[in-house]
């Protein structure tokens, strides 16, 4: 058995809207006395309350009622949260790592778990607990729960770009297959994790996956591009610091979260949709074993400038983790090994490889051809976990190549959605980040960087045809 947890959106009434946040500030609230109590601790010179037990013992001396709607088993979820937080900072220091920070910050909202036995979940309806006196609070889900109700063990409410969530964790039995059809622990697959393919995949008997995310790659940049002409266009209003925001400014503040949120849901999804394609084609190879290049030592280099952002939106761990969590539940087993030199060291001949520009990657002494995240990904197949650089085993290079694209739904990967950031009327138009327009000398620029256009509207976009 494991754990997942799915997020599942709320749609709520304006006054359900407002309960529920209630109930997060509430926890804020919580949050803030436990920072409180230990701030005068600290003061005194005592000792911190972080024991879950200690800090319950505290709440209960507070009496019911002190935080509104919220019942004692949410208030206590947060006493967890801060308790975790608490020693897991205190664990990183003692290991060495002084950038270990204890939980010291106030925070406005704080997001509220309930264990099994204190919900009731009812197809697309969910009631949250409240404190004893207060009106039950039932809730709509935007989607049924994916997981079956016996299998639930906790939600959590929480809000993200200003919309509420609630994050539903079950106990999910793993797969289980008829004798003969399961993974094989023989059959050892290689993958290695990129940019533009996020899963290459090279598994036995030259067989192949390939998952593209130049969809992922196109939202990423739709949404920087669309960001700073946002930014650009209200830059001239935004509060000095110390100033208070007026009303617009704030609603501009809100809708930027708004689409931040979305941005962040459409890649996140977008990244499951690739892992399930690895792992739905893993089960189909039988393949027992994923051996995952392990690309972090790239992330480790001190901060580089030319990559910087690149690496930073790759979302690596991300990657890993959500393919690390569907092979488990299919039963696969994920090892990570040494990536170096995978796709800088000919297959064939074994020599090293000028790093190739594009995709394809073709070796000056032997003169072999082949794609260069799945060569990468066949030689990474052979590695050993833990051991060195060593490749002992031939290399099986892939013959058969199934392609498969992340991010489908996303606006403006197929024809039926365009999208809405692009200019309509599928005009070819570049950004306006590309540049100042491109203008027969002589002749006035209305749209230069740097000048201030006083007639531009809040969000509104700002696209130069080229
Ligand atoms: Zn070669």
């Amino acid at each position: 058995m494991v754990h997942r947890t799915a997020r599942v959106a709320l749609r709520v009434t304006a006054g359900q809207r407002r309960r529920c946040f209630g109930l997060l500030r509430s926890a804020g609230d919580v949050w803030a006395c436990v920072l409180e109590v230990n701030a005068w601790r600290r003061r005194r010179h005592d000792a911190p309350l972080a024991g879950y037990q200690e800090l319950c013992r505290e709440l209960s001396a507070s009496g019911a009622g002190t935080f509104a709607e919220l019942d004692s088993t949410g208030a206590r979820s947060v006493l967890r949260r801060f308790s975790d937080a608490w020693f897991a900072a205190a664990k990183q220091r003692r290991a060495g790592d002084a950038s270990a920070r204890f939980p010291r910050r106030r925070r406005g909202l704080v997001p509220v778990r309930w264990y099994h036995g204190t919900f009731t979940l009812d197809g697309h309806r969910v009631r949250i607990p409240t404190a004893r006196g207060t009106t039950a609070l039932w809730v709509r889900l935007a989607r049924q729960v994916p997981y079956p109700v016996e299998q639930v063990r906790s939600i959590t409410l929480l809000c993200e770009g200003g919309r509420l969530f609630l994050d539903v964790t079950a106990e999910v039995p793993v797969a289980v297959y008829p004798p003969g059809e399961g993974p094989d622990p023989a059959r050892v697959a290689g993958v290695d994790i990129g940019i533009i393919h996020p899963y290459a995949v090279a598994g036995p008997g030259g067989q192949a996956l390939l998952v593209s995310g130049r969809a992922i790659r196109a939202e990423h940049r739709m949404h920087l591009a669309d960001t700073k002409a946002r930014h650009r266009a209200v830059a001239r209003r935004a509060p000095k610091p110390g100033q208070r925001g007026s009303r617009r400014w704030r609603r501009y503040r809100a809708r930027a979260r708004a689409v931040e949120g979305r941005h962040r849901r459409r890649v996140r999804q977008a990244q499951h949709e690739a892992a399930r394609a690895v792992v739905g084609w893993a089960v189909e190879q039988r393949v027992g074993v994923l051996h995952v290049g392990d690309p972090r030592g790239v992330l480790d280099l001190p901060a580089g400038r030319r990559h910087n952002l690149r690496l930073r939106q790759w979302q690596i761990g991300r990657l890993l983790q959500i393919l690390t969590d569907k092979a488990t539940l299919a039963g696969i087993t994920v090892h990570l090994v040494d990536e170096r030199g995978t796709s800088s060291t000919c297959p064939t001949c074994r020599q090293r490889i000028p790093k190739p520009r594009g995709r394809t990657l073709t070796c000056p002494h032997c003169q072999f051809t082949g794609h260069r995240d799945l060569v990468a990904a066949a030689s990474i197949a052979t590695r050993i976990p833990g051991g060195g650089r060593t490749t002992p085993t031939a290399i099986v290079l892939p013959g058969m190549v199934t392609h498969r694209r992340a991010g489908r739904h996303l606006p403006g990967a197929g024809r039926s959605r365009p999208d809405p950031r692009r200019p309509p009327g599928g005009v070819r138009v570049k950004m306006a980040r590309c540049g100042p327009p491109h203008r027969p000398v002589g002749s006035r620029s209305p749209n230069k960087r740097g000048s201030t256009t006083p007639h531009r509207r809040p969000g509104e976009r700002q696209w130069t045809q080229h």
